[in-house]
């Protein structure tokens, strides 16, 4: 079994000076990780801070996004390979937030999955359903489009590093999480969505939208649960520590 995946997405948040203070607070509170993975995904500029503060530490580092190209004139954009050689570990691709603000499509996504795996690194592909779509009872529907569409074209031997983070966009960001029987309902109708159409049977499942360290023990605790993303309660150290010793 895979070890629990907790992921910090510090979005759009923090400069230097605030990455090298965290770092160092984390290194203070988690020494050791027993059967763990820590993963913090900083804005672009902040790679090179945490990779040299966190060197010797066993939280890693990740990115919120890459470009599906590898090279080339493609302005403002950040390969995959290059997210490598800056040490990261994992990228988060697919996130509504992309989706939302820009127009990130499920064949983008697939692109950027692609780009990730070639580069030798590990996606965690968000997916999710909005308030309306859970309304209106297509909450199944729109993650099984999601999933298919997402890994369009990719097979189990070369999904193995792949994780899913189920992020209802209604719940990021609102202070509203879905509760641990809602999160369990959904993740377990990924797992097998995954095993029957990729043949993947053990990837990690994370769940993602309001996780905080007062609800994040009962989430972990759901069969299917195996790891959490985390926004907003990620930009502190001391309530991401609490999250991570939970
Ligand atoms: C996120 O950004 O992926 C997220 C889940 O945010 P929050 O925890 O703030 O809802």
């Amino acid at each position: 079994m895979k070890p629990t995946l907790i992921v910090a997405n510090w979005k759009m948040n923090k400069l230097s000076k605030d990455a090298h203070e965290f770092a160092l607070k984390i290194i203070s509170q988690v020494k050791i990780l027993k059967n763990m993975e820590i993963v913090l995904c900083p804005p672009f500029t902040l790679l090179h801070e945490l990779k040299i503060t966190l060197m010797g530490c066993p939280v890693k580092i990740g990115s919120q996004d890459a470009f599906y190209e590898k090279a080339g004139a493609f302005t403002g954009e950040i390969s995959a390979g290059m997210l490598k050689d800056a040490g990261c570990e994992y990228v988060l691709i697919g996130h509504s937030e992309r989706r939302q603000y820009f127009h990130e499509t499920d064949d983008i996504v697939n692109k950027k999955i692609i780009a990730v795996i070639e580069a030798g690194l590990k996606p965690i592909m968000c997916i999710g359903e909005m308030l309306e779509h859970r309304k209106a009872d297509r909450t199944f529907e729109i993650i099984d489009t999601q999933i298919k569409a997402g890994l369009k074209s990719l097979s189990g031997e070369n999904l193995k590093e792949l994780s899913v983070a189920y992020e209802p966009v209604w719940a990021i960001g609102t202070g509203i999480n879905a509760t641990p029987e809602q999160a369990e309902e959904v993740h377990a109708f990924i797992r097998v969505a995954v095993e029957r159409d990729f043949s993947l049977s053990d990837i990690r499942i994370l769940y993602g939208g309001s996780v905080t360290e007062a609800n994040s023990k009962s989430l972990l605790a759901k069969k299917n649960i195996d790891g959490l993303l985390v926004g907003g309660a990620s930009l502190d150290a001391d309530r991401f520590a609490k999250i991570i010793r939970n």
